[in-house]
């Protein structure tokens, strides 16, 4: 920024700038376009010492966007009218969705540039940008959240939560898994579900799955520690950290974790991965080699929201796994009607034919629990057992464990549902 004014850095994103400031002058290298969320921006240019203003842009428009689309000089520059807020995108952040773009979108990008250069050279109108296009907001709106998550990894703004895992047989507690949330300073605290998606589908995904695995090996002492003073409950722990196809797709990954472990001091043993069943599917091939790299690192692998995707059982028989974690949405499910109990019943079956241990995740009742323990499944996760809390909490859970407690007991269906659990 060419500043005549001053500006403040409030986050990497977002920009305060006082009246008088120049964002940039013509000529300039443009590296950043900006959302103005404040005040207005005077767009000008200066042509034999006659100052002539093109626009003026104010709250929601976007200013200096083509700078950072072709790389070109700066046609004008911008200055602060009062006091702005501004939301700055970089042309790192653009060229990263360029490179995903269809090719076909990238040439067509390139032609309208082109064209509203050279209509821009002949008429030097410049206009403010369409801001009630919804398309638009979403656009900025991802921008911004993906700038605020990858400050959230390098700041160490993510915790990790833990949720039980529990041997339906014995009662005793097997394992965690490790659950992300982001501990926002303004919004308190998000659930995954509302950052990965897109986190996932901007490749930032890859960082932050280093930041957990690196986070869970440095606190699997303090959870082997706890397993350690209450070994009648509780087994050797293991912990289960989430990945993504976009992981698996990484050649150096199974280097990465296991130089993670090995900084940590932890033994390979100890860490489990999960990763869906659609993300295995989308890059098979891929997915198949860096799983053959895990298991003989002595890392267990566990299919998540197993039975909601379109495996090939032959293709899942071929894959070194440790477990398969029945969905949600089949326990729920059970619950409900004799149909989905036997559909979830087959889906335990099934696995007990590829020699893999089950979980069924999203036990909430103690019925649940026996059900799934009557269908054969090995392991239990849920509300039942305890919801994701933080290191401090799972250590006292941990060191309390009652496997008595926790154990399933014998299932009886109603005879209406007429369900076989021999
Ligand atoms: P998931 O792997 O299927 O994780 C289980 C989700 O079910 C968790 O939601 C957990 O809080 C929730 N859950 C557990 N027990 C129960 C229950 O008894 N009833 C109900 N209704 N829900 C239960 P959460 O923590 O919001 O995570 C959502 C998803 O976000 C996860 O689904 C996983 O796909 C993703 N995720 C979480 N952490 C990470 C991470 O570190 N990396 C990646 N790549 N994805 C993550
Ligand atoms: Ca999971
Ligand atoms: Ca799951």
């Amino acid at each position: 920024m060419n500043s005549c004014g001053s500006a403040t850095l409030t986050g990497t994103t977002i920009i305060d700038v006082t009246a008088g400031t120049r964002l940039f002058a013509e000529g300039d290298r443009g590296d950043a376009a900006y959302v103005v969320e404040r005040g207005q921006i005077e767009i000008w240019v200066e042509r034999a010492g006659v100052k002539t203003t093109l626009a003026t842009s104010g709250p929601g428009d976007l200013v200096g966007e083509m700078a950072i689309v072709d790389g070109s000089p700066r046609s004008a520059s911008a200055t602060a009218v009062d006091d702005c807020r501004l939301f700055e995108i970089t042309k790192d952040q653009f060229d990263r969705r360029m490179q995903r773009a269809d090719p076909a979108l990238r040439m067509t990008i390139g032609v309208l540039l082109r064209r509203a250069r050279s209509l821009l050279a002949s008429d030097r109108a410049a206009r403010g940008s369409d801001v009630s296009a919804d398309g638009y907001q979403t656009a900025i709106g991802e921008l911004r959240l993906e700038s605020e998550v990858a400050d959230a990894i390098r700041d160490r703004q993510l915790e990790i939560h833990y949720q039980p895992i529990v041997d339906l047989v014995t009662g005793r507690l097997a394992g965690l898994e490790a659950l992300v949330r982001w501990r926002h300073p303004e919004r308190g605290l998000i659930l995954p579900d509302q950052f990965i998606p897109l986190v996932e589908s901007t490749g930032l995904v890859v960082d932050l799955t280093r930041y957990v695995i690196d986070e869970v090996c440095r606190s699997m002492f303090e959870i082997a520690f706890s397993a350690l003073t209450n070994p009648i409950n509780v087994d050797g722990l293991f912990a289960s950290v989430n990945i993504s196809a976009r992981d698996l797709a990484w050649t150096n990954f199974a280097a990465d974790v296991e130089a993670a472990l090995g900084r940590a001091r932890v033994e390979p043993s100890f860490l489990k991965l999960e990763v869906t069943e659609t993300a295995l599917m989308s890059n098979a091939d891929a997915a198949i080699s860096v799983l053959r790299q895990l298991r003989d690192l002595g890392i267990g692998v566990s299919v998540d929201d197993f039975g909601t995707g379109y495996s090939s059982l032959s293709y899942l028989a071929r894959l070194p796994l440790s477990t398969l974690k029945v969905d949600r949405a089949f326990v729920s499910a059970a619950a409900i009607d004799p149909t989905s109990a036997r559909v979830a019943m087959t889906i335990v079956r099934l696995a007990e034919i590829l020699e893999v241990p089950t979980v069924a995740e999203g036990i909430e009742s103690k019925a649940d629990r026996d059900r799934f323990a009557g269908f054969g499944c090995r392991y239990g996760q849920g509300w039942l057992f305890g919801k994701p809390m933080p290191l401090e909490q799972i250590r006292d859970v941990i060191g309390t464990w009652d496997a008595a407690a926790a154990r399933a007991e014998p299932f009886m269906p109603s005879v209406a549902w007429d369900v076989d659990v021999a």
